[in-house]
């Protein structure tokens, strides 16, 4: 199954893609949060169900890794295999009811000069090499891919998504009440495919990223991954930052901010970490 059709889906699991269904069902829930003022309905929106997070995700993660070269054995693949594997089985316990839907897979992808990761919507897990270094220890990759896979847990993709849906349909909405028809399917084709790549340059803003931090802390803890660590990995990437940084750090928030928030949430996590060595 296609973006497209999953797309497609979507319209024809409501009451219709065009455009009165679409209307009342999206649009109006986002004036409703926007006129309430609350950041928290807003940053919970979300037009997509669990299954169809996994079905975005696996989408796109076949579209990012065909154009990677990827790297299944040796000692930096097993590392992120174990890592990933002991963070997941603590994810059942966090949340279990989407940790038992997703289907969860880990990729180590061979780029050095790449300091980054990602946990796609519903499960699909990169590494790139170069933030092995950073991260320097088990320990390190935790506090990562703890931080990754708690944005799928708390399903900020497809939420991000769902927002950049609003517009887009209410483009094509407005194209197609002036023709007095549907869209085309090149108008459709487009959408789906700025909805395949949106998946893998979302900015989720400042709000999901620290709760990302605290749910990530929480699921390394309880892998028995000392979640101290996450103070010390801060610093290495602030050290990093600055103009000379990944891009993709510069939609962050300043990472002294996030060690605070860190170091305030260390001893709500520290006992689950005692608890699971
Ligand atoms: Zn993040």
């Amino acid at each position: 199954m296609n973006i497209a059709n999953i797309i497609r889906g979507i319209g024809n699991r409501a009451s219709g893609f065009y455009p009165q269904g679409l209307v009342a069902r999206v649009l109006a829930p986002v004036a409703l949060a926007m006129g309430a003022s609350s950041c928290q309905i807003l940053s919970d929106f979300n037009t997509f169900s669990p299954a169809q997070d996994v079905q975005m995700g696996e989408q796109a993660y076949g579209e990012i890794l065909a154009g990677e070269t990827t790297i299944g054995s040796g000692g930096q693949y097993n590392q992120v295999v174990r890592v990933t594997q002991n963070l997941v089985n603590a994810a059942q316990v966090v949340s279990p009811d989407l940790a038992g839907l997703f289907k969860w897979q880990v990729s180590l992808i061979d780029s050095p000069g790449t300091v980054n990761a990602f946990c796609l919507p519903g499960g699909k897990m990169a590494v790139y090499t170069g933030i092995l270094s950073v991260a320097q220890s088990d320990a390190g990759l935790a506090v990562v891919m703890g931080h990754e896979i708690a944005h799928a847990l708390e399903r900020h993709g497809t939420s991000a998504v769902s927002k950049q849906m609003v517009l887009q349909y209410g483009s094509v909405i407005a194209a197609g009440a002036i023709l007095g028809g549907e869209g085309t399917d090149s108008e459709m084709a487009g959408m789906a495919i700025a909805l395949a790549t949106s998946l893998t340059t979302l900015q989720f803003g400042r709000s999901a990223e620290y709760e990302a931090d605290l749910v990530g802390l929480e699921i390394m803890a309880r892998a028995g991954y000392d979640p101290r660590e996450a103070v010390g990995y801060r610093q290495r990437m602030d050290a990093l930052g600055g103009a000379a940084g990944p891009e993709w750090l510069s939609t962050h928030p300043s990472n002294a901010n996030r060690i605070r928030q860190i170091q305030e949430a260390l001893p709500g996590v520290i006992p689950l970490y005692e608890a699971a060595r």
